[in-house]
């Protein structure tokens, strides 16, 4: 179905939890977040119905997230119902520290494809940055990717000045090794501002220039890889892998916007950067089995009505949530 815009809303974020094993400092304050309850979160069979709904009105491609989606029991049992499904496209965000274990079962289960978050690969600036994780977690996480063939297996970067931009050249050195995309994501002020003072993010031009002071080959914009969304895409001379940036901020590409979020207590969020919700949770667990498709498929219709042109402002509102809790 078209927005108000003439935007085709073809793509669902699905956040199965708010729950995380890492607390990176632009995620999360250090004490985590109040947590959902777990009655609040909707259970399996009722994302299932979501996805009946939505798929009826036009979505094709589906993402799994959270919070660390692979922290919730069973995911793979979800994967396999939403396979049986039918979508065009289904993949997972993951911070991959768990992905070493996962990676073989989800493919099986019905996975196509991982994003994973690697924001340093250097296991002392890993740890400060997650405040718990291991970088060779990570690691193996996404090598154990590659091998089952979650392709193609992009690695989301959060650059930060004075936190990882000096090791932006290494990142896209991993593209000369392993055949994954780097993609450069340009940080957002989201949720609470308390403890994230200190934070700033780097527009493109500035990360492609550390990159061109330390190789010496310049990369040449290329093709993007499969379920690309609005990466600007480049690659090394002889790399197995791109480069990407995702810069919200500086080059927003609201325009091409054709996402809407499902949060795991179970309310439709047409943007990101709007404090706008159309809880779905409430019509599921109240409807009358004869009238529930109907009613989700009305709330789908709203959400996407209700998708704003662009994020010129970050509104109050949307400052309620962080993206652990929204589902990035
Ligand atoms: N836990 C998983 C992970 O880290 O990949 C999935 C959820 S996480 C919220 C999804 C993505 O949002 C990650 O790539 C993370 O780096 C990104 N993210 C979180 N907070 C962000 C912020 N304030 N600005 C930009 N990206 C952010
Ligand atoms: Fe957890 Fe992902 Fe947020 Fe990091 S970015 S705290 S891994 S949800």
């Amino acid at each position: 179905m078209k927005d108000r815009f003439g935007r085709e809303i073809s793509y669902l974020r699905v956040s199965v939890t708010d729950r995380c094993n890492l607390r990176c400092v632009y995620c999360m304050p250090p004490e985590g977040v109040p947590l959902l309850n777990h009655e609040d979160i909707l259970r399996y069979e009722e994302i299932l119905t979501v996805l009946a709904a939505a798929k009826k009105m036009g979505i094709s491609h589906v993402r799994l997230t959270g919070g660390e989606p692979l922290v919730r029991k069973d995911l793979d049992q979800l994967v396999r119902g939403i396979a049986k499904m039918g979508f065009e496209d289904i993949s997972l965000t993951t911070n991959g520290t768990l992905l070493a274990n996962y990676a073989q079962i989800l493919k099986e289960a019905g996975l196509m494809r991982v994003n994973v978050s690697l924001d340093s690969l250097r296991p002392d600036r890993f740890s400060r940055i997650t405040r718990t994780g291991r970088v060779e977690d990570a690691l193996t996480g996404i090598q154990a990717a590659v091998r089952a063939g979650l392709g193609p297996v992009k690695v989301n970067v959060v650059v930060m000045a004075g936190w990882n931009l000096d090791e932006v050249a290494d990142m896209v050195r991993l593209t000369l090794e392993l055949p994954v995309h780097v993609r450069f994501i340009e940080y957002m002020p989201i949720g609470p501002s308390e403890g994230m003072e200190e934070l700033s993010g780097v527009p493109p031009d500035v990360i492609m220039a550390q990159i061109s002071k330390s190789l010496p080959g310049k990369p040449e914009a290329c093709i993007a890889p499969a379920g690309a969304g609005p990466a600007q895409t480049y690659r090394l001379p002889g790399a197995k892998g791109t480069i990407g940036f995702i810069s919200a901020l500086s080059k927003p590409f609201c325009h091409s916007c054709n996402r809407l979020r499902l949060t795991a207590d179970g309310k439709l969020r047409p943007c990101l950067a709007s404090g706008i919700e159309v809880d779905v949770k409430e019509v599921l667990r109240s409807s009358k089995q004869d009238s529930k498709m109907r009613k989700i498929e009305e709330a789908f219709r709203r959400a996407i009505l209700s998708k704003p042109r662009a994020h010129d402002l970050w509104d109050g509102e949307s400052q309620a949530r962080r993206m652990c809790q929204i589902g990035g």
